[in-house]
């Protein structure tokens, strides 16, 4: 049968960490951390495995990772979501992404899609029937154009997918950029995904911006978070969405029959630990002193580094070292200098080469000198 997805290939992700592990590569492509989740965390897993907490657990997720998820969304951007009505627990972001597509794109509906785009985004709109409409964002400081995005909208766009942190670029959202979205999305009936899940991951001393802080955003988005990335632990598939109850009550139909619920004793161990607010409090220190040590160790290379407002990725420029097509480059990179990048222009759908690569700094200090003296070589 004819292809529903012509267009897709075997995710970059999953071919950057192979060529890594086929050269034995220092993988800084695929963003997963190379350290350990909190000991702490992992025992309460096993406490709650050994404790028999191994059946289906309730399909909006545990009563108690609700409620807490919505004291800390009080605690950093002033709203507390209901956790009936509003808070639903997901099997990662990707499944929380597919879920709000699903529950608005119809056959025809136009879905705005900010460029360079996470990579699951336009598969789940292509699916839904949707139609992507690209909006590149300015290079190399990779700021929103709102007066672009206004005038790509039409009486069909349904939907703007927002991601701030942004992978793969590091760019966050300002309180100007909020303001802007409200002013040009007042007079529409434009619902909005935040894909945030490096919400705790902003640097130099700048807030995250929600869109939970806006009530007029708010009234009409999904916001999508992952604990994979708040807890070191991008395996465990475990995420959610908040929205308000019309939307959640969608959102909600597709989940159900998409997945119905997600891991049991994993559930219980991070309604627990999310009690203590001291991890996600210190991680933007954490991870800021990591991006500040591969940026520093990357001066005397030759690749310009862009800076980073967010994220656990770096981006770096190389065309003072060659003018290979960065897939190319990225692919030499790993296989003979032995360090593993991502090609930013896959996240682009005309395959747009900046001549930039995508660095996950989320490793432990040795890994970081390790691939930044190789990199120095070049
Ligand atoms: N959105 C973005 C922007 C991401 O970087 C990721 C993680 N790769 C996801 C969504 C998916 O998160 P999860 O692993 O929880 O499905
Ligand atoms: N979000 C991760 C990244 O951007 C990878 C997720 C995945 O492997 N699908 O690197």
């Amino acid at each position: 049968p004819p292809s529903k997805l012509p267009q897709v290939g075997t995710s970059i992700f999953s071919v950057m960490s192979q060529l890594a592990q086929g050269h034995g590569a220092i993988n800084l492509s695929q963003g997963f951390p190379d350290f350990s989740c909190p000991a702490e965390l992992a025992e309460l897993v096993g406490t709650y495995t050994r404790n028999g907490f191994n059946q289906y657990a309730p399909m909006t997720g545990v009563a108690k990772l609700r409620e807490n998820i919505s004291r800390k969304t009080e605690l950093l951007y002033s709203v507390a979501p209901n956790p009936e009505t509003e808070i639903t627990i997901t099997s990662g972001a990707t499944e929380a992404l597919f879920c709000a597509i699903a529950a608005v794109v119809r056959p025809g509906d136009e879905v705005l899609v900010i460029e360079p785009a996470y990579d699951s985004y336009v598969p789940a709109i292509l699916l839904n029937g949707g139609q992507p409409v690209f909006i590149p964002l300015s290079f190399p400081d990779y700021k929103i154009d709102w007066n672009l995005v206004k005038s790509r909208i039409t009486p069909k766009t349904r939907l703007l997918l927002l991601n701030s942190p942004h992978n793969p670029t590091g760019a966050t959202l300002s309180t100007e950029d909020l303001a802007s979205l409200s002013e040009i999305i007042r007079d529409t009936n434009i619902f909005l995904i935040g894909d945030e899940v490096y919400e705790h991951m902003v640097y130099d001393g700048q807030l995250h911006q929600s869109l939970l802080r806006r009530a007029e955003l708010f009234s009409r988005s999904f916001i999508i978070s992952s604990f994979g990335k708040t807890y070191h632990a991008t395996g465990w598939k475990v995420g959610y969405c908040v929205a308000p109850p019309a939307l959640t009550q969608e959102f909600r139909k597709i989940h159900q029959y998409l997945t119905f619920s997600t891991i049991t004793p994993v559930q219980y161990a991070l309604a627990d630990y999310l009690e203590n607010t001291e991890h996600y409090l210190n991680l933007p220190a954490f991870y800021e002193q990591k991006r500040n040590l591969f940026s520093h160790l990357m001066v005397s290379s030759r690749f310009e580094i862009i800076p980073s407002a967010g994220t656990y990725f770096q981006l770096a420029h190389y065309k003072d070292i060659t003018d290979e097509p960065d897939v190319a480059f990225a692919k030499r990179l790993t296989q003979e200098i032995g360090v593993a990048a991502i090609p930013v222009s896959v996240f682009y759908h005309n395959q747009q080469d900046n001549k930039v690569l995508r660095f996950c700094f989320a490793k432990n200090e040795a890994t970081l000198r390790q691939a930044a003296e190789k990199l120095c070589v070049l």
